[in-house]
């Protein structure tokens, strides 16, 4: 990281408006704050834009919070924890930005404006006819301030607007993007201050980011054109320039706008599909970063390490579920089997086959049991599926497995054979059973896989899943027995028939 972009102490924020669930872009752009903000030991702000009451709902507010809760995204100054430059919902801040708008007045920095609606959109009409873009005509900038007093006197509720640089350019020093400049005549006297007597989002963003002496302002791509508007108004407000890192926007693998239609955007989402929150952040980093060296999974503090703001990709972002699900896979392998048995009990729970009062060999059952399906799971649902025939009879059998190992000459024999001897393992433990099944498979002059793939499948339904002889201990010599016998019976009465001959 080159030292000019970082001024000390760091200071940065993620602003959501609470008018819906964190999505993905959130996320991540939140997640770039934090890693910058950690890298530099700076501090990360966490401010509720909820200036519009028609839209901010408390529900979405608690649910963001809650989401950044779960990705262990902590924030060192913002709602619940405050700070010494609370508070940090926009909603109280009210009497802070009217503060600010007075000054402005009595400096002369932003002008009443009484156009009305009606006024205001003939004025756009007659730009439009023109050809030209459509921006404030300038009319209340000219009048006198007796007018101005007289009108507001009448009861005339004005709105404000800054009065815009009309000439030269804006350059705005983005750290991703390098200088961009803007020309000052595309800019308007834009409105500051509402005629509903409420600040506009330029206004309480700026004021707040001045007041909150952010340094970085790390926000989405959309807000790039929003930006020469902002540098003017902390001009206005004498207050320095922050730098700003326009992080680029997410596409779908269509390269459309990412949305619902390409399945789960939101992290409240996620969480209810079973994906990780440490998969999720690891995700996140990857959108629109590259870590180097082809190197996909960063620990946390790896990404703290790596991140650098000027490497964040200017391009669009491609959203890669499949990237995401490998990373689930992943973190789900590497997880403590006791974290894992407590996020996966509710689904075992759903299907009855867990309970509070279960003795403790019992729960030493159920753990042994997480534990040999999580190297082979993808995600929890995958996992708690594949637990089926521990806790429910077979009922289903793999077709092709059903072809290809039931309709060799004898097997049910072997099978028979199989549970017969099983009766002389004691105790019934792996190496035990592996014993006296291998000496079997000799006896019976069959390959191994002969005896073992149709086991397997008369056992579990499927031809897939731990070691066989792990798979019996779990299941027991009970079950065991009785499964062998049950589907020999099967395969002789010719219930398969119709399976192996398709
Ligand atoms: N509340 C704004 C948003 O959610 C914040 C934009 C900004 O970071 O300035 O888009």
């Amino acid at each position: 990281m080159a030292d000019k972009v970082v001024q000390s102490p760091v200071r940065v924020r993620f602003a959501p408006s609470p008018t819906g669930s964190l999505h993905i872009g959130g996320a991540r752009t939140a997640y770039f704050n934090w890693l910058f903000a950690r890298k530099h030991q700076g501090v990360f702000v966490l401010r509720i834009d909820d200036t519009d009451k028609q839209r901010s709902t408390e529900d979405s507010y608690r649910q963001i919070l809650e989401s950044f809760r779960w990705l262990n995204i902590d924030w060192d100054e913002g709602p619940e924890i405050g700070g010494p430059y609370g508070p940090y919902r926009q909603s109280e801040r009210q009497h802070i930005y009217r503060a600010q708008l007075e000054r402005l007045i009595a400096e002369d920095k932003v002008y009443p404006c009484f156009c009305t609606q009606e006024e205001l959109a003939a004025q756009r009409e007659d730009a439009q006819k023109r050809g030209e873009t459509p921006r404030y005509s300038g009319r209340c900038r000219h009048l006198s301030n007796d007018e101005r007093r007289a009108r507001i006197e009448r009861g005339e509720r004005p709105a404000y607007r800054i009065q815009s640089p009309t000439a030269g350019t804006t350059v705005v020093h983005d750290i991703i993007r390098g200088d961009v400049e803007f020309q000052n005549t595309e800019l308007d006297d834009f409105i500051v201050w509402k005629a509903d007597d409420t600040p506009t989002y330029h206004f309480a963003s700026c004021v707040d980011d001045a007041l909150m002496a952010i340094t970085h302002v790390i926000r989405a791509e959309e807000h790039l054109s929003n930006t020469p508007r902002h540098v003017a108004l902390f001009t206005a407000l004498g207050f320095p320039v922050p730098l700003f890192a326009h992080v680029p926007m997410i596409l779908a693998p269509d390269r459309s706008k990412l949305s619902k239609r390409h399945g789960a955007t939101s992290v409240e989402e996620y969480r209810q599909q079973g994906i990780l929150p440490e998969a999720l952040v690891n995700y996140l980093l990857l959108l629109g970063f590259s870590p180097g060296d082809d190197k996909e999974l960063l620990t946390r503090d790896e990404a703290v390490s790596v991140f650098d703001l000027e490497r964040v990709a200017r391009h669009a972002a491609v959203y890669d579920i499949k990237k995401l699900e490998w990373l689930n896979a992943h973190y789900l392998r590497h997880m403590s089997l006791d974290v894992l048995l407590d996020s996966i009990w509710p689904l075992l729970e759903a299907r009855g086959w867990v309970h509070e009062a279960m003795t403790r060999e019992q729960l030493t059952w159920v753990r042994t049991l997480a534990g040999a399906m999580q190297e082979r799971s993808k995600s929890f649902e995958e996992l708690v599926a594949s637990l089926n025939c521990y806790f429910d009879r077979v009922r289903d059998f793999d077709i092709k497995g059903v072809r290809k190992h039931f309709s060799r000459q004898d097997v049910s024999t072997h099978l028979r054979t199989a549970a017969d001897v099983l009766g002389d393992v004691h105790p019934f433990i792996v190496p035990r059973i592996e014993e006296v099944y291998r000496k079997l498979i000799h006896e019976l002059g069959l390959k191994t896989g002969e005896l073992i793939h149709p086991s397997r499948l008369a056992l579990t339904g499927v031809t897939i899943g731990p070691g066989l002889f792990d798979v019996m201990a779990l299941l027991g010599r009970e079950v065991c027995q009785a499964r062998l016998r049950e589907t020999a019976g099967k395969i002789e009465a010719g219930a398969f028939a119709l399976e192996t001959t398709k």
